[in-house]
């Protein structure tokens, strides 16, 4: 079991609920950030002592700094503020769980120390997967996921001692709120409509992603990042009741999956006291009282962005980066209320399309191809 943790983004859904899971286990917080809630973070420190505590927003972090003055907690602000919270030597592990491209630079920092990444923040492999496990390798930190369908991979993969054996992981997605809906109805779907996820309560990036399958494309990549799989061996498969959390497949045709109650708490936890297991924050899996679990493949004419994201996939390079922040930029405009729901997958497929992929891209070329698909999105929202 490690023995402190600092959680980059403490105060949304994953942050939260990771306090949940090291009040729970007696683990110590080390650094805890977030980008400019105040009081919760004031309350969080108050109550888990950390070293050290970040808002990225200076006049925040300020703010902070005054209401903290009584106590021992150190606060920084700005972006050097989050760098200094990933690298903390207090800590063993970090989780990551601020949202988007931002938890790429403070996500191979904490690497850089060596530190477990308890890694939530899936932007990160999606814009720069092979650069982040490759220098995960270097500086042997181990990445255990927290997202919850690769947390269930990884634990059908505890024992497996070739990968050679694995022939498909199966990632399974609730389809989210628009499940069934026709293009019809999808034209005419609100904010609010997307906001209500049927299975779990998350920040609002990941629950516009979850209403158009973006999730599960993000997943996808995420995956092959993860566990060096090819495009070719990783399936999709539609469970609305979020039961299964995943599944792999082997060469023999033996299929193992992970269930449990659509709490995140579980796969935080796990990331924290693998390869042991802890105490029960999670509530238990009553399967009777479920019944039935249902299952069917996606639909990729109603749900482009899961298509899209194979695409970039299999293209390389700097595609997946494109995608990536061309759907930041898009969902960021429809929390806005500046767009329409299915223009997110529209923008996303114009940027793909204009701007052209780099093979072997450095850090400094995928932050470059980010900022293109951003500016492509909303040079294109504003015409
Ligand atoms: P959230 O919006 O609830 O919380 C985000 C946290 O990060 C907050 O503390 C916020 O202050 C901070 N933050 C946001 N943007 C920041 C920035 N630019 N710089 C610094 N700090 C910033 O988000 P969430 O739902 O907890 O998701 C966090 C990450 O975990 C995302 O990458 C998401 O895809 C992933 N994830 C979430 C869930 C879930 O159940 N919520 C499940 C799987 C994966
Ligand atoms: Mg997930």
């Amino acid at each position: 079991m490690q023995q402190a943790i600092s959680i980059l983004g403490s105060t949304g859904s994953i942050g939260r609920q990771s306090l949940d899971v090291i009040a729970a286990c007696g683990i110590r917080a080390a650094a805890l950030t977030a980008r400019r809630d105040v009081t919760e973070l004031e309350a969080q420190c108050r109550r888990f002592s950390p070293a050290l505590a970040v808002l990225t927003e200076e006049k925040a972090a300020a703010d902070l700094r005054i209401r903290l003055a009584d106590t021992s907690i150190r606060v920084a602000g700005g972006q050097e503020g989050l760098l200094e919270a990933a690298v903390l030597p207090e800590a063993d592990t970090v989780v990551t769980a601020v949202v988007g491209i931002a938890g790429l630079r403070p996500t191979l920092a904490a690497i850089q120390t060596g530190k477990r990444i308890g890694l939530a923040n899936k932007e990160t492999l999606v814009c720069a997967g092979e650069l982040v496990m490759a220098e995960a390798q270097r500086c042997g930190a181990e990445i255990v996921p927290v997202d919850s369908e690769h947390s269930a991979i990884f634990q059908c993969l505890q024992g497996c001692q070739d990968r050679g054996e694995v022939k498909r992981l199966i990632l399974t997605a609730s389809g989210g709120p628009f499940w069934g809906k026709s293009q019809a109805e999808l034209e005419h779907v609100t904010l609010a409509d997307a906001l209500k996820h049927p299975n779990w309560s998350m920040g609002a990036k990941i629950t516009i992603d979850s209403a158009t399958m973006m999730n599960k494309g993000l997943e996808f990549i995420e995956a092959m990042r993860l566990y060096h799989m090819p495009p070719e061996k990783i399936a999709v498969l539609i469970h609305r009741e979020s039961i299964i959390h995943s599944l792999v497949e082997y060469s023999d045709h033996a299929v193992l999956a992970q269930l449990g109650a659509p709490d995140m708490r579980v796969p935080i936890e796990y990331a924290f006291t693998w390869p042991g297991r802890g105490p029960a924050v999670a509530p238990p899996l009553d399967l009777a009282q479920i019944g039935t679990l249902t299952f069917a493949l996606p639909d990729d004419g109603r749900f482009p962005c899961l298509p899209l994201a194979i695409q970039a996939a299999k293209r390389g390079g700097t595609a997946t980066a494109v995608l990536n922040g061309a759907n930041e930029a898009a969902v960021e405009r429809f929390l806005q209320g500046e767009i329409g729901f299915l223009e997110i997958p529209r923008l996303v497929e114009k940027a793909m399309a204009r701007i052209p992929v780099q093979h072997s891209p450095t850090l400094e070329d995928i932050f470059a191809a980010d900022e293109a698909a951003r500016a492509c999105v909303n040079g294109l929202v504003l015409a």
